[in-house]
């Protein structure tokens, strides 16, 4: 790879403003580039507290940033607010679309592009499936969880048929990795916490099932630690319906198919914490270079994360898997990692150097089931559940959580959450059916 011009600054675009593409630009802002950094949303999400928005624990202002107000001190990196709608890597152009006011953003040249467009959910071919079952990759779907959820509640205070009553107050988590679990969890919780706010309704007599097509919950967790945490769902009032699949979702709830046969299962809402693929964006740049995709829409990247070819190209995050490596897991330390890497290999090519391939380092994997328990594992080998597990998933999160005011907040929600069973947030906004 030629070493750039030095005549002019090096034009580095950053396409994801999340976990890796943060990362990325937060290295790049330190060294003489110009960089910009381009996402359809303004905000950094915190995808991994999502699920505690659409349980009313947190508010959404609390897990999001700004993503201007991140780098404003840094003159070097310029935000731009678009959807990127395809690239042309011959003319090292990305073309935009506009997402605000019908502006018409021109498309940005680069001399280094990083993208970082991660994940979106995937109903299995079942599209029409969205409408009933709402998911938590994005803040939309995690409020629409929320206004479901208390809605349901609700309805079933109001309900004078028994048999409907129960239909409301049944939640059906499809998917028991860590989201699909932390959900169900935080749902067990609420009935449990508001019991006293109903005059009707015993909320204890929520039903939670959590349905999996594998053997076990949290597949990605040695067995022992699995099995203690199915075990604590369970005294949190979650069935687990493991070796189950989900054949079918519409308005009145969800079909079954276990050894035993088909069960259409009545329930007032179902969250869907299953498949996922790759961001549309991977499929754009891999049209645009030619480039393999995996059968989940992921990109095969060099082992320096280059798209094969195009060595002023990188893909990194969720929308990506490494060519002949070990599979990455779709986790947040493995994009931000990437995201160093990639500011680093500019870096090197500014000094005329090269990298070597990207190594990820594993420190360990967290879930968390409700208040004070949580699983964790962590190398080398060390299992940890309960309380300490938990201590140590909180800390984990406020640490990396953007922003320190929101690390406060939510430090203080959760301190108050946990002294009184609170949840300060559990407002139902959106859409609702109103006359
Ligand atoms: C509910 C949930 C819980 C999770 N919990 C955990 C956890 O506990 N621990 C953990 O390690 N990981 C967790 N993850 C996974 C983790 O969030 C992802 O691995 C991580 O976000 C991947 O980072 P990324 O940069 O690849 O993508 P993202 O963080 O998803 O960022 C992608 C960015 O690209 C932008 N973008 C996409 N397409 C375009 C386009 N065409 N134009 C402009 N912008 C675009 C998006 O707006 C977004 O800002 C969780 C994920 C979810 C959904």
């Amino acid at each position: 790879m030629a070493p750039p011009n030095q005549s002019s600054p090096h034009r580095v675009v950053v396409v994801g403003g999340g976990f890796g593409g943060l990362q990325a630009c937060l290295k790049l802002a330190r060294l003489p580039v110009e960089v910009t950094l381009v996402d359809r949303r303004n905000f950094h999400l915190f995808q991994p507290l999502a699920y505690q928005v659409a349980t009313g624990a947190v508010s959404p202002a609390e897990i999001c940033y700004p993503l201007r107000r991140i780098f404003r001190r840094r003159r070097n990196v310029r935000v731009v607010l678009a959807e990127v709608v395809g690239f042309d890597l011959a003319a090292r152009r990305v073309a935009l679309h506009d997402v605000a006011l019908g502006t018409a953003p021109e498309a940005l040249e680069y001399d280094t592009l990083i993208v970082s467009g991660g994940s979106q959910y995937s109903y299995f071919g079942h599209d029409e499936w969205q409408e009933y079952a709402a998911e938590l990759k994005s803040l939309e779907g995690a409020l629409t969880i929320r206004r479901r959820i208390l809605e349901a509640f609700e309805a079933a205070e109001l309900e004078p048929d028994p048999e409907r009553q129960a239909e409301l107050l049944t939640f059906v988590v499809v998917g028991a990795g860590p989201t699909g679990v932390e959900m169900a969890g935080q749902i067990a919780e609420i009935a449990r916490d508001t019991r006293n706010e109903f005059r009707v309704i015993d909320t204890w007599q929520a039903k939670v099932l959590l349905v999996e097509a594998g053997e076990r919950v949290l597949a990605a967790f040695p067995k022992r630690l699995s099995a203690k945490a199915e075990k604590s769902l369970g005294s949190l009032g979650v069935t687990s319906l493991t070796n189950h699949m989900v054949t079918g979702i519409d308005a009145e709830g969800v079909t079954i198919k276990s050894g035993e046969g088909e069960e259409k299962v009545p329930a007032g809402t179902v969250i869907w914490a299953a498949g996922v693929l790759a961001a549309s964006v991977a499929s754009k740049l891999a049209e645009a270079a030619g480039s393999e995709q995996d059968k989940v829409d992921r990109l095969l990247v060099e082992p320096d994360l280059t798209l094969p070819g195009y060595p002023d190209v990188l893909a990194i995050g969720d929308m990506v898997q490494v060519k002949g490596g070990d599979p990455l897991p779709g986790v947040a330390p493995v994009a931000m990692q990437m995201g160093r890497y990639a500011a680093r290999s500019v870096r090197s090519k500014l000094r005329g150097g090269t990298s070597g391939p990207f190594k990820y380092k594993d420190k360990g994997n967290l879930a968390t089931l409700g208040r004070a328990r949580a699983i964790a594992e962590l190398p080398p080998g060390i299992k940890v559940s309960g309380f300490l597990a938990w201590a140590l998933w909180l800390g984990i999160h406020l640490w990396y959580l953007v922003g320190f005011q929101n690390r406060v907040l939510v430090f203080t929600r959760w301190g108050f959450s946990f002294l009184t069973h609170g949840r300060g947030t559990r407002l139902i906004t959106g859409e609702q059916n109103m006359p």
